[in-house]
């Protein structure tokens, strides 16, 4: 059977799409420009504190990284925590990662209220050691959250490592047992729906082309020109994620967009598929370049990576098919003879500190730099943003940190030099 160039989740999807708002208002307290998890959760914060929203996405509801992902729930931040110390200091941190553990509760308390069947389960993370500098590392890390934040994490040495996943390539690993695995198709479905249920509009198809801010009886507004007609916004969020367009052309300027992709085997037999993740954890390695795999609820091995950089494009898909297989058979050289019924890909926003980003932007909100944590972290963000448009104290440590531009050649649009970046992450996972 060739394999299926389409997303796995999504064949995985029962709930009802969405009814998409027809006509868009002519004005709102608050436009949202993206429906995936960061524009639908701060949409259904919004409109159940009772301000008019409408949503605009130029696709469908979760087309973006949102649907895409490994549905990895994930705490702590892309940075490892001695560097983020040195970076913005102890205070700073310690808030950055409180609230990354906040995010995991967040995801949790929305599946649980809004009833979104989405196998979310609190299964815990291992990453794993791909050299034995990386193992030694773990017992710094893991001491420092213990005393910082009062976090515990659990070092594996490599004598113990088939008790968390059949693969004896590793060096050992290292886990978090808060870290939590869902369907994100299901979930960013289950979250449109509660959006539309507490009253915010959906409107699918619907391409900002333009924002520009108006000025009428001294009241300051935007005035949005979508695919659909025009549309007058109080407030405007921009939750685009590394799919921003020119439209918000400040934004666009800082966000790196990397592809990554993903492959999706046969369902494999139960035994097997325990030999290969006995604790089913959420498991990405240490690399700079890293494969992030996962067993899915029918036991098919969901396994990812940045085999192309470029963002996803019929013929990087394809390509990614192949090198992935054979990242895969490096782990699980158990999976030779295993069929990979699926691949697909999707597009990451990095931003050139790789850390996120909120606050505003040309008078604007905005979130975005989730990289590969942004199931959890979207979510949150998108939460805060519309606890401060509803006039709550900023608490969000990410806003106001230095947000550099991309350099040119690695922005939207120009992402020439994506594949030197690729460059030198393998350079750098040969080197440390
Ligand atoms: C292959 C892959 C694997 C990943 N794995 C994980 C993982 O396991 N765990 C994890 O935590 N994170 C993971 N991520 C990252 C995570 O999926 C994203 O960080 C998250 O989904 C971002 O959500 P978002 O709402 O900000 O953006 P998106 O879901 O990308 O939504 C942005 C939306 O904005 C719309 N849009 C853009 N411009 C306009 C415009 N002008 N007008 C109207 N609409 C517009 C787009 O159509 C898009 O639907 C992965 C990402 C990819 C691609």
């Amino acid at each position: 059977m060739p394999i299926k160039e389409k997303n796995y989740w999504l064949e995985t999807v029962t709930v009802p799409a969405p009814q998409p708002a027809h006509d868009l208002p002519d004005s709102v307290d608050v436009a949202i420009v993206g429906g995936g998890f960061c524009g639908l959760s701060a949409a259904r914060t919004l409109a159940r504190r009772g301000l008019s929203v409408a949503v605009l996405e130029a696709q469908t509801f979760g087309w973006g990284a949102s649907s895409r992902n490994g549905g990895m729930v994930l705490t702590g931040m892309k940075l490892p925590v001695p560097t983020l110390m040195k970076r913005y200091g102890k205070e700073t941190v310690r808030k950055m990662y409180a609230a990354s553990l906040d995010t995991i509760d967040c995801v949790e308390q929305i599946v649980r209220e809004e009833k979104i069947d989405c196998d979310f389960s609190r299964c815990g993370h291992l990453e794993v050691a791909c050299k034995q500098a990386h193992f030694d590392g773990y017992e710094e890390t893991a001491a420092l959250v213990k005393r910082e934040f009062n976090h515990g994490l659990r070092i594996i040495p490599k004598s113990e490592l088939r008790g968390e996943i059949g693969s004896d390539i590793y060096f050992g690993g290292m886990v978090d047992e808060t870290s939590a695995g869902l369907n994100p198709a299901r979930y960013v479905a289950g979250l449109a729906l509660a959006a539309q249920r507490a009253g915010a509009g959906l409107h699918d198809h619907t391409l900002v082309s333009s924002v520009e801010p108006e000025t009428k009886n001294g009241a300051h507004k935007f005035r949005l020109q979508t695919s659909k007609g025009a549309i007058i916004a109080r407030e405007v969020l921009l939750a685009s994620g590394a799919y921003t367009t020119a439209a918000t052309p400040a934004l666009r300027k800082k966000i790196i967009p990397i592809g990554s992709y993903i492959i999706a085997t046969e369902i494999l037999p139960a035994g097997l598929a325990r030999e290969l993740s006995p604790r089913n954890r959420m498991i990405y390695d240490s690399k700079h370049f890293l494969y992030y795999y996962r067993l899915t609820p029918d036991n098919r091995m969901l396994f990812g990576g940045r085999a192309a950089f470029f963002p996803e494009t019929e013929n990087t898909v394809r390509q990614s098919a192949e090198i992935l297989r054979r990242g895969m058979i490096g782990v699980y050289p158990q999976l030779r003879d295993t069929r990979v019924e699926f691949v697909w890909g999707g597009t990451l926003d990095f931003t050139l500190d790789v850390m996120p980003h909120a606050g505003k932007i040309d008078g604007m909100y905005f979130a975005a730099g989730f990289a590969g944590h942004g199931v959890a972290a979207a979510t949150w963000f998108g939460a805060k943003l519309a606890g401060l448009i509803c006039g709550e104290p900023n608490d969000i440590p990410f806003d106001g940190i230095k947000f550099s531009a991309a350099p040119i050649g690695l922005r939207s649009g120009h992402t020439w030099a994506l594949p030197l970046a690729g460059a030198w992450y393998r350079i750098l996972d040969f080197l440390t």
